[in-house]
């Protein structure tokens, strides 16, 4: 049945600009990937995972807007607000993937599963805060929300504005491991671990969610290797990962064996919280026996797969 193949959604690869952000742009853009995505399916055995960066920190101040401004109305947890990210971008990607499926006359299922994803609850990301989430803010707007929301976190991103950042946990064991695997095995079509999973920690044999967003890139090599996929695709909003990035002497990266990608990334040429850890996803899949990884924009995925554009780690 063709290759094993993993493929991960960027959530800010479903946001064009601050213009395009409405539920109904993001499902556009979803369109555009799953019209890519049910391509590749046609000949292999595929799961889509996803992130959740943008739509979950929407969702967090959504939450605080109205606890601020409404008699009655509670604050949402973050990790509840995770959980929602999964049912909402999940139920997209299951439509429009479903649809795309129809349109072609396959016989094919989609199903999104709610999957929760192990974490220590002694890990350092609870004390240093490195994921970005929701909107990006000029200097001037991060100094005004640095001087009024007082828990707030801001960061760089990527040369992109400041955004909010909370912690960001390693993702360790995927709770629901055994119904992905009956599933994926049995040639279903599926989207799980969507942003990066829903971090929980064991208390005497029972879990408990915690307030964190695991990064997809790193739950998404986790689930990849634990299901011995051959391929881990990575979708995001730029066609390669490069040198000396958003410089003079930018030079995107083709293909290249990890031990040389291995030697890029100690030298910092890919962003915290950004590019850095779908490098770092990409050599810990490749390191637990995946064959290649590939980074590129949701537009190439099948050129990528067919090795004519982006950047493939081998
Ligand atoms: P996603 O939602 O897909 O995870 P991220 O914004 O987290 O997207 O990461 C992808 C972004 O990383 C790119 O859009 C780019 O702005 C940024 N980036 C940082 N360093 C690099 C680099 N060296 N090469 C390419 N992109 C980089
Ligand atoms: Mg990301």
């Amino acid at each position: 049945m063709g290759r094993k193949i993993v493929v991960a959604i960027g959530g800010n690869s479903l946001i064009k600009d601050r213009e395009h952000q409405t539920v109904e742009d993001q499902y556009g853009a979803i369109c555009e990937t799953a019209s890519q995505i049910a391509e590749i399916c046609r000949d292999n055995r595929v799961l889509i995972t996803h992130g959740n960066g943008p739509q979950v920190g929407f969702i967090l101040q959504r939450s605080d807007i109205a606890f601020q401004s409404a008699a009655h109305m509670h604050r949402v947890p973050l990790v509840s607000c995770d959980a929602d990210t999964q049912g909402a971008i999940g139920y997209q990607i299951q439509q429009a993937l479903g649809n795309e499926f129809r349109k072609g006359g396959w016989d094919k299922n989609v199903v999104t599963l709610v999957t929760q994803i192990e974490v220590d609850r002694d890990d350092p990301a609870f004390e240093k805060p490195a994921k970005p989430i929701g909107s990006f803010y000029t200097p001037e707007e991060a100094e005004m929300i640095r001087q009024t929301n007082l828990d707030w976190q801001l960061m760089e991103d990527a040369g992109r504005g400041f955004r909010r950042v909370v912690a960001s946990p390693l993702p360790k064991e995927i709770v629901e491991l055994e119904a992905i695997r009956t599933l994926y095995e049995r040639d279903f079509v599926l989207i799980a671990a969507g942003g990066g999973g829903i971090p929980v920690v064991s208390e005497g044999g029972q879990f408990r969610g915690v307030d964190a967003v695991i990064d997809k890139d790193r739950a998404s090599a986790l689930l990849a290797s634990r299901l011995e996929a051959d391929v881990l695709i990575i979708s995001t909003a730029v066609t390669h990962a490069a040198l000396n990035y958003k410089k003079e002497n930018e030079e995107r990266l083709g293909r290249i064996d990890r031990g040389t990608m291995g030697k890029y990334l100690e030298e910092g040429h890919f962003a915290a919280g950004s590019m850095k850890p779908k490098i770092e996803a990409a050599l810990d899949f490749l390191e637990r026996g995946g064959k290649e990884a590939i980074i590129t924009d949701p537009a190439h995925i099948v050129d990528a797969l067919e090795d004519r554009t982006g950047t493939r780690i081998y």
